[in-house]
């Protein structure tokens, strides 16, 4: 048995796919013995189990990382991961949208009606009043001192 770059190359691929020594030995048409002791002189990992025991063992976490570089995997985990999450983000960013600076605007005017300048206020209302904190001060104290001066 030679072994080429390209023999390596497979038995690399193989190997890390989690195909049985023997399994490998068939594909490259060599003996099983010869899989082992050059996957030993290669330094691949050691797999205690082909990929059969693997996937019904109760630690399938070793084969997993491994067939993940595989071709095949990496376009359906990423559209499975893409297409996943988008419909639960769209539901959920309106209603956040929505709720969140919905706070009624305050309405004290400011400039003179009728000019471009004029608008109201557009800082939130304080609870239970019109206006914004700072104008419902203002207010409060020009309905006291109407008060103070009709009496
Ligand atoms: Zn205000």
């Amino acid at each position: 048995m030679e072994w080429t770059d390209e023999t390596i190359a497979k038995l690399r691929a193989l190997w890390a796919e989690g195909l049985s020594t023997a399994e490998i030995g068939r594909r490259l048409n060599i003996s099983k013995n010869a899989v082992v002791g050059k996957a030993h002189r290669l330094n691949l990992p050691a797999r205690p189990s082909p990929i059969r025991r693997a996937e019904g063992d109760a630690t399938p976490r070793q084969a997993a990382p491994k067939r993940a570089q595989g071709p095949t995997l990496p376009p359906l985990a990423a559209a499975a991961v893409s297409s996943a999450p988008m419909p639960a983000l769209r539901a959920i960013m309106p209603a956040a949208k929505s709720s969140a600076p919905r706070a009624t605007p305050c309405c004290w005017p400011i400039g003179e009606p009728g000019k471009p300048s004029f608008h109201f206020c557009n800082a939130a209302a304080a609870t239970g009043k019109p206006y914004c904190e700072e104008h419902a001060a203002i207010a409060y104290v020009r309905v006291r001192d109407k008060r103070e001066d009709a009496a």
